[in-house]
């Protein structure tokens, strides 16, 4: 694995949540909550005072990822009633599930215990960038016009989410890109589509062979077509890698994602390009560090308008 900068900025993005769903789902669905343990009570954005009793004697009834964002799913006690809880890792958020005994390591700000488990899932999170949410009754939403989107679920509190990235397709995509900032910081608007993050928003660009600063609206029908393709293909292949590790995401067993052996731009300034040869470049674009190639990534008919060299 490369060395890291310290200066590279990354959070979980839809592959890292997707593995830790994918980790915790069997071995959470249907176990009853026996109690919740609020260590630092700032990190609950919504249900403060209710999380602890209310979620107390609910089951699990699905674990699910919703842009970046986990859903417990949890019903009871009536046969009709239900409601989630809602984690956002935030930039440096762990979930684990930990035996019970284990000795609690620093910032974990939340504990939750199952009957019958020897095990208890923990919520840690040094930078608390990241947070619970306790919806009583979660409702569907449907945030993108289109047929084909993935509707989210929306609750007081959370930012309503645009249709999930890992599922787009090309038309709910050229929609959505009917706008004219740039395709780099449409693509990171959760509100727009969600699940992209700094790495996969630079990588499927990159595959697409789109420069970030591109106008979206000036992108082709065929550019969209193949940006759609991508963003799904690279999220695919790092779902299937486990996400990426850089600096603080594991999945919920405490190991290290692959994916970033497969990037092809992001972390890669200064070394050449592996289809071209060019060297990559990094700048800053939508107010994020991004890395391109020069050579196999061109601004169709715009100008770059914010693009500057950052000072490491
Ligand atoms: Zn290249």
């Amino acid at each position: 694995m490369w060395c890291l900068r310290a200066t590279m900025e990354h959070m979980p993005e839809l592959p890292e949540v997707q593995t830790i769903v994918s980790q915790l789902a069997p071995a959470l669905r249907g176990a009853r909550i026996e109690s919740v343990h609020i260590e630092r009570e700032d990190v609950i954005r919504e249900g403060r005072r209710s999380l602890a009793t209310q979620c107390r004697g609910r089951k699990v009834e699905q674990v699910s990822r919703e842009g970046k964002r986990l859903w417990f799913r949890l019903n009871g006690p009536g046969r009709n009633d239900y409601a989630a809880l809602v984690i956002h890792l935030g930039m440096s958020g762990r979930l684990t599930l930990d035996a019970r005994d284990t000795p609690l390591l620093p910032h974990t700000h939340l504990r939750i215990r199952f009957e019958g488990n020897a095990h208890e899932l923990r919520f840690r999170d040094p930078r608390r960038f990241g947070g619970v949410w306790y919806v009583p009754q979660p409702t569907d939403g449907k945030t993108c016009a289109s047929k084909n989107s993935t509707a989210a679920r929306t609750a007081p509190g959370l930012a309503p989410l645009g249709p999930d990235a890992l599922t787009i397709r090309a038309d709910c995509l050229r929609e959505i890109t009917r706008r004219r900032r740039q395709i780099k910081a449409v693509l990171l608007d959760q509100r727009i589509i969600s699940g992209l993050g700094n790495i996969y928003c630079d990588e499927a660009l990159y595959r697409a062979g789109i420069h970030p600063v591109t106008p979206a609206s000036q992108l082709t029908d065929m550019q969209v077509r193949r940006l759609a393709d991508c963003i799904r293909a690279t999220l695919r292949s790092a779902v299937a890698a486990g996400g990426s590790t850089l600096r603080d995401y594991r999945d919920a067993s405490g190991a290290e994602g692959w994916f970033q052996v497969n990037h092809r731009v992001y972390g890669r300034e200064g070394q050449p390009c592996r289809d071209c040869g060019a060297i990559i470049q990094r700048s800053l674009i939508a107010g994020r560090s991004t890395h391109t190639c020069p050579n196999c990534q061109t601004a169709t008919k715009a100008k770059p308008t914010r693009k500057r060299a950052v000072r490491s």
